[in-house]
């Protein structure tokens, strides 16, 4: 009987080229036959066809179902499960992530608003700002362009097909082998996927034969049958995969005609392109050195040029519609990528406003650069060494760009998934000698096959079970398993003579698991030896505390495992009996609960009591916020997925040790969640610094000559500082202030000031002028000094008047005013600045 998998569809961009791809190789696995079906659109695909996929236009949300029917169903809806579970919501997740849609008000930064050239608006779609000479791309060709090309017989005219897939497969494949990134990668293997799908090249064939037309012909027409139906699904995100679709026509149209050249505009010097449209394979072939920006016509934000931009850190904007082709050729011209604009021929004024803002996008930059770089510690010193979680060799790399101190998870599993046998002895060498290299005598942990449970592998031939998170997974299977567990530990232990590897074993539960598979590890270490091969005879090997009766045996247990790393994702979910992928039970499953924090410290005293060394590499140590809490709980390692390191390790150099187990003993105090929750939450703003003025906030050299440049200048100086959220809006809250009235007061000091929502903390930034000029145009006094007043919105209502008082009193008196307006450097303005605002 055929088996059928009813689910809601998971990937918030809906069923493009990436997901239709990777669940048409998930099914391809099988023998048995695969139906898609979406139940809200009515359309079914043959699930082997990427194309088919893609025409169902499936959206986030749809509710769907797979059908299989054949010989190995059984174990295809097995598989098929966890793949529609674990894997497919994560086919976008290695992508980077648009940009925030513009929240902002429509209006223009004053120096855009008073520039006397048109500023053109678009989308911001790639973040960041560019500045370079303009070069028209050429865009890309109709799929109906009324050439109509004499056809040959039919068997010549699919000899010429067959000879164009062939050649732009390879192409292709070259590519992707030499892809820069991920994103490429995964981008190039979607397009891949559409030409090695059979229904396209069958239904070319079928135009050739039936119509009668030329092999070019029939490309177009068939891959414009499909561009119709994705641009008729009212769904933006699938119209702008219609980009994808035209690309490779176009490919397959230059090799059928023999046209071995790639579609691609030359670019020298600091180049922005402007183009109508750009295919991703246009954006790949143009020169990276040169491409400071990208400005379009068409395209949105989910296109997979504007992915590939973003990845490459390429700001772009697009959506500009008729303007772009008025852009002239070699012209100057700035892209904001942050607000989603392009300047022509920008006046002075304007590059004095955008070096400054590119000037502010470094500084940021820069700030979470030295957390990336700064080894994780609290405030007052004490070492927590901030880990990766990684399951490829892509994610070992982004993981040390990202500033991981070592792979405190490296998850095995997904080498063994997604084929038909395991990795070989060699393969599985390859990959974790690179990662130890990579790692450079950081340390890698390195984790033996954690199958069963939610991570099914067919080979296997795990038997159906009633209860697979509860049953005969992970290091339970290894006694049957036997082979495949010692090749593995074999290839961990040849790869241990690269750089500092450790195993860890999975679901320990029992004291008899760990004196196994170390058993194992002993008689794999003296063959090896026997053979002459070189590995480390000190190799550590420890293992996740997963499983509650390992947390209450942690002394017996650490005679076994050299170290120990908690596994909250499945502690968690034998803690509380709540499945962890459930969501009617998700409510019951909360790592924060002081039930479940009174467990980690109960492990990880133990842990240390017995001498050990202990991790945590579970989700929870994903979140900055909860970081303190995990600190006081004296972990050694926290271990969490490579974006957010940084951020980590920023929040454990704002709190002191003591704060850290004090916030700690709070939490296992109270009695819920949600308490602990708003805990951690308090704690975070509470290390905010909120000092009114700093270092950051004071410039002694100030470049502006305006008042308009000096508010903007301020402005920055807060926003680059953290303590402004939205540096435009609160500009304009600035702005509408000093329009009811000049804020110069006399003296030669202006004191612009605003209370806004976008202010985080309530600051003081200051700059000085030399030489002095005007507030405001005509006036006869000249200003020295603006001392901008941002009041948080929580404030106190008369906060900024007294705040103003205090300081227009002090700036009074005329010593007080020369020893700021002479102050060496910004300490001791700080100072000055402080005692007068208390
Ligand atoms: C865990 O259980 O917390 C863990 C890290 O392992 P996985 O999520 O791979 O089961
Ligand atoms: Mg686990």
């Amino acid at each position: 009987m055929a088996q059928e998998i009813e689910f809601a569809f998971s990937v918030p961009g809906g069923l493009h080229a990436r997901p239709a791809s990777l669940l048409r190789s998930a099914v391809s696995r099988f023998g048995s036959a695969a139906m898609f079906v979406n139940r809200r659109s009515g359309r079914t695909a043959n699930a082997r066809s990427t194309l088919a996929l893609v025409s169902t236009l499936t959206r986030h949300g749809d509710p769907c179902a797979l059908l299989l029917d054949g010989a190995d169903e059984v174990a295809a809806a097995e598989a098929m499960r966890g793949f529609l579970r674990d894997d497919l919501p994560l086919s976008g997740e290695s992508l980077p992530a648009a940009p925030r849609p513009l929240q902002t008000s429509t209006a223009l930064p004053r120096a855009l608003s008073a520039a006397a050239v048109p500023v053109l608006r678009g989308t911001r779609a790639s973040g960041g700002i560019a500045r370079g000479r303009v070069v028209i791309g050429e865009g890309l060709a109709p799929l109906a362009d009324g050439h109509v090309e004499r056809a040959g017989d039919a068997a010549e005219e699919i000899a010429r097909l067959d000879r164009a897939f062939a050649t732009t497969i390879a192409a292709l494949q070259v590519r992707s082998a030499g892809a820069a990134n991920e994103t490429e990668r995964a981008i190039l293997g979607a397009h891949l996927s559409i030409l090695e799908d059979p229904e396209l090249r069958s239904r070319i064939e079928d135009e050739v034969r039936s119509n009668g037309v030329s092999a070019p012909q029939a490309v177009r027409a068939t891959i414009g049958h499909f561009v119709g139906i994705l641009r008729a699904s009212g769904s933006d995100s699938l119209e702008e995969r219609a980009l994808d679709l035209r690309d490779l026509a176009g490919q397959l149209v230059r090799a059928v005609s023999g046209d071995s050249s790639e579609a691609s505009t030359d670019l020298t010097g600091a180049a922005v392109l402007v183009a109508e449209d750009l295919a991703p394979s246009g954006f790949l072939s143009l020169d990276r050195q040169h491409l400071r920006g990208i400005a379009l016509g068409g395209g949105g934000r989910t296109s997979h040029t504007v992915i590939l931009s973003r990845a490459a850190g390429i700001p772009c904007v697009t959506g500009l519609g008729e303007a772009a082709a008025a852009i002239p050729s070699e012209s100057e011209t700035i892209v904001d990528g942050e607000r989603g604009l392009v300047v022509v021929n920008p006046p002075p004024a304007v590059l004095r406003f955008y070096e400054a803002e590119m000037e502010k996008l470094a500084t940021i930059r820069s700030r979470l650069e030295t957390f990336r770089t700064a080894p994780g510690r609290t405030a007052d010193g004490r070492p927590v060494e901030v880990g990766a979680n990684v399951a490829s060799l892509e994610d070992v790399r982004l993981a040390f760009a990202s500033g991981a101190e070592g792979i405190g998870l490296f998850r095995t599993e997904f080498l063994f998934m997604s084929r038909q046998e395991p990795p070989s002895e060699d393969e599985q060498l390859h990959v974790y000698s690179e990662a130890a290299r990579m790692a450079g005598g950081r340390p890698v942990i390195v984790r033996t096959l954690d199958a069963g449970g939610d991570k099914p592998i067919p080979y296997l031939g795990i038997p159906r079970e009633k209860n697979p998170f509860l049953g005969y997974r992970a290091v339970r299977m290894y006694g049957e398993h036997r082979e495949i567990v010692a090749t593995q530990l074999r290839a961990i232990l040849r790869a241990s003579a690269f750089g500092k590897l450790k195993v860890m074993v999975p679901m320990v539960a029992t004291v008899e698991e760990m004196r196994g598979v170390r058993a194992l590890v002993r008689q794999l270490s003296e063959e090896l030896a026997a053979e002459g091969v070189l590995f480390d005879p000190g190799l550590e090997i420890g293992m996740m505390v997963e499983i509650p009766s390992a947390a209450f045996l942690l002394g017996a247990l650490s005679k076994e495992a050299d170290f120990f790393s908690i596994g909250s994702n499945d502690l968690a979910q034998y803690f509380f009996a709540a499945d962890r992928d459930n969501e009617r039970v998700s409510r019951l499953y909360s790592p924060l609960h002081p039930a479940f924090l009174r467990l980690l410290k109960q492990i990880v005293d133990e842990a240390h009591l017995a001498g050990g060394w202990i991790g945590l590499c579970g989700e929870m140590g994903r979140d900055p916020l909860r970081a303190p809490l995990l600190a006081g709980l004296g972990l050694d390692e926290i271990s969490l997925a490579a974006p957010r390191i940084p951020a980590v390790k920023s929040a454990l150099a704002r709190a002191g040790s003591g704060e850290c187990r004090a916030l700690l003993d709070e939490a296992l105090a109270k009695k819920s969640a949600p308490e602990v929750e708003a805990l951690v939450r308090a704690f975070s703003e509470s290390k905010r610094d909120r000092a009114i003025v700093a270092d950051g906030t004071v410039r002694l050299r100030a470049t502006s000559r305006s008042r308009e440049e000096a508010i903007r200048e301020l402005v920055n100086l807060l926003h680059a500082s953290g303590r402004i959220t939205d540096a435009d809006r609160f500009e304009e809250a600035v702005w509408r202030r000093e329009e009811a009235a000049s804020t110069a007061i006399g003296l030669g000091v202006a004191i612009p000031h605003a209370k806004s929502a976008e202010v985080r903390v309530t600051s003081i930034a200051l700059l000085r002028f030399e030489p002095p000029f005007p507030w405001v145009p005509g006036d006869e006094e000249t200003v020295r000094m603006a001392i901008l007043i941002a009041v948080a919105e929580d404030a106190p209502e008369d906060a900024h008047l007294r705040l103003i008082a205090s300081l227009s009193r002090r700036l009074m008196d005329d010593g007080y005013r020369e020893t700021l307006l002479s102050a060496a450097d910004e300490e001791g303005v700080v100072r000055l600045i402080r005692d007068a605002a208390s």
